[in-house]
């Protein structure tokens, strides 16, 4: 009996003993287990945000050539040498997500797609541009990023009731445009005046060259804002117009990596702060 309690009281010791060797060598364990699972996790963290984008080329290394009609605020403008507007933001925002630098580059707005197409000169159209059924058999376009219509801008107190009105009347537009296509369209007998930029068109209506103007609401909108020239909305005329960034059909990467970018860019607000800041409101929900 003895010498059995003697051993069980032995073996005891060593269960003891064996057990706390087991328990240190699993907090012993547990800890250097942990590093190794942490550092593999942060790097796939990582991976995806660089190889997110699908591959494209541009036309400089580095750079995103951007051409635009800049005399159409408030979506391209010129201040002294430098572009600004809502879709400057926008492409600078675009461009800091794909690792590239923003350079615009002031073009005749009826130029931009046969020279996108032709290629070489820029890589990007960004110029308030309508996504038309025509103009998708030239060009590819980015995700639509703005609602757009159009108006019909003449000297304040003029009569206008509708378009017969301006039966026979100069009205002015801007050469290949989505306005002068609905002026084509609508008004009965027009002389259609083109002019290459709104601006001109504008000063054209305040000069009384032309009787009327039908013109992208919103530019119009901005461009009596502060200064009517005498000049006013008498129609807001709703076409359900869409805007989207022009890419060569060559380029599909670069279209979908815009995609990406402007999908990234409204989940995380900066394309509503943009909206605000170059509009006053918040976007329209979608
Ligand atoms: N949205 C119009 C169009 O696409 C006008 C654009 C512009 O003049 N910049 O034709």
């Amino acid at each position: 009996m003895r010498t059995s309690s003697r051993w069980l009281a032995l073996m005891l010791a060593f269960a003891l003993v064996l057990s706390a060797f087991a328990f240190t060598g699993c907090a012993a364990e547990e800890e250097p287990a942990e590093e190794p699972t942490e550092e593999p996790a942060e790097e796939p963290a990582e991976e995806p945000a660089e190889a997110e984008y699908p591959e494209f080329t541009t036309i400089e290394e580095g750079k995103l050539l951007v051409g635009s009609d800049t005399a159409f605020p408030p979506f391209e403008s010129m201040n002294g040498d430098v572009a600004e507007g809502f879709d400057v933001d926008l492409m600078d925002a675009i461009g800091e997500k794909l690792g590239l630098e923003v350079v615009f580059m002031t073009e005749i707005f009826d130029t931009l797609i046969p020279t996108l197409k032709a290629g070489g000169k820029f890589d990007v159209i960004a110029s308030g541009m309508t996504i038309k059924p025509e103009r998708e058999l030239e060009i590819d376009f980015a995700d639509p990023y703005y609602d757009s219509n159009q108006s019909l801008v003449m000297p304040k107190g003029s009569m206008y009731n509708g378009p017969e009105d301006l039966a026979g009347k100069r009205i002015g537009v801007q050469s290949g445009t989505t306005g002068e296509a609905w002026a084509q369209e609508n008004i009965p007998d027009a002389t259609l005046v083109p002019f290459k930029n709104a601006t001109e068109a504008f000063a054209a209506a305040q000069a009384g060259n032309v009787d009327a103007i039908v013109n992208d609401l919103p530019v119009s909108t901005e461009i009596l804002k502060e200064d009517d020239r005498g000049l006013e909305i008498v129609a807001q005329i709703p076409t359900g117009e869409q805007y989207g960034f022009g890419v060569s059909k060559d380029n599909p990467g670069l279209t979908e990596a815009i995609n990406m970018a402007l999908a990234e860019l409204k989940e995380e607000g900066t394309y509503a702060e943009i909206y605000e800041k170059w509009f006053g409101i918040a976007p329209p929900a979608e």
